[in-house]
């Protein structure tokens, strides 16, 4: 069952983590599937387990806090497979963990370049094609973080905050145009993101599970697979929505 065939999904931050998982999970379901990212060795070697699989990507190397270079991105896919029919905005960084007062400007401004204005960027130019072709589905990639404050994350939480707002909003401008727009908030998923945060402040994996109510850290398949089914025809009603993905955390 490919229920994919014949449509183009684009991902950013499709190296690693998230967004090399949601690559895959698009190609196994038949897509041609366009994974973008800064550094070009890791979108290539995506690229390759998905020709491994017996699917159809290219990769295209852009930094999407860029302007030119996401414009010339959606230019890329378009040249190679004529349309976009899915796109997942995963590209982010964690930025400098530091207490409010501590962040320097030069922090502040690429965190938001990156995890907002990036996102932004990307949606500018996604949407603009999908108006032409009468349809699309949009997934951005928040945050939990962006649900609440965290300390010595402040600005990383308002990018995500941002995320979540710049989701809503077009999803109300363009629900008219059939072109959907979502948003998932990760909690704890095992990427190499996460990996740093351990590394930085010396948490333990278990000692982060044990306040995870499903006593255990995302895998980047369990964000994968609900992206993939928010751009399917199973959620045709869903736009505008925040779902929340975090083994329970946010419910208490
Ligand atoms: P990751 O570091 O594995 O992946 C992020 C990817 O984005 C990398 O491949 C990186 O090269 C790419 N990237 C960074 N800056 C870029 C730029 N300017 N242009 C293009 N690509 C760029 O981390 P991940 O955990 O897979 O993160 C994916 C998304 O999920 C991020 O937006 C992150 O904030 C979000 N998220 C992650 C977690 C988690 O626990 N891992 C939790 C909540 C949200």
């Amino acid at each position: 069952m490919e229920p994919f065939v014949g449509k183009v999904a684009l991902v950013t931050g499709g190296g690693s983590g998230i967004g090399r998982a949601t690559s895959l999970a698009f190609a196994k379901k038949g897509a041609k599937v366009v994974i973008a990212g800064r550094t070009r060795e890791k979108i290539v070697e995506t690229q390759e387990m998905i020709k491994n699989l017996g699917g159809e990507a290219i990769a295209v190397q852009a930094d999407v806090s860029a302007e030119e270079q996401v414009r010339e991105m959606i230019q890329t896919t378009i040249d190679q497979f004529g349309r976009i029919n899915f796109a997942c905005n995963a590209a982010g960084i964690g930025g400098k963990l530091a207490p409010t007062a501590d962040v320097t400007e030069e922090d502040f401004d690429r965190t938001l370049a990156i995890n907002l204005k990036g996102v932004w960027l990307c949606m500018k130019y996604q949407i603009r094609q999908m108006l032409k072709q009468g349809s699309g589905a949009i997934v951005n990639i928040s945050s939990i973080n962006g649900l609440d404050g965290t300390p010595n994350a402040a600005i990383y939480s308002a990018s995500k905050s941002g995320v979540v707002s710049l989701t809503k909003s077009a999803a109300l401008e363009y629900a008219k145009s059939n072109i959907r727009i979502n948003a998932i908030c990760p909690g704890a998923v095992h990427t190499p993101m996460l990996e740093q945060v351990f590394n930085i402040t010396g948490v333990t994996p278990s000692q982060y599970e044990s306040k995870i109510p499903m006593n255990r850290i995302g895998d980047p398949n369990d964000i994968a697979h609900s992206v993939t089914w928010l751009c399917s025809d199973e959620t045709s009603y869903i736009t505008g929505h925040i779902m929340v993905i975090d083994g329970g955390v946010s419910a208490g």
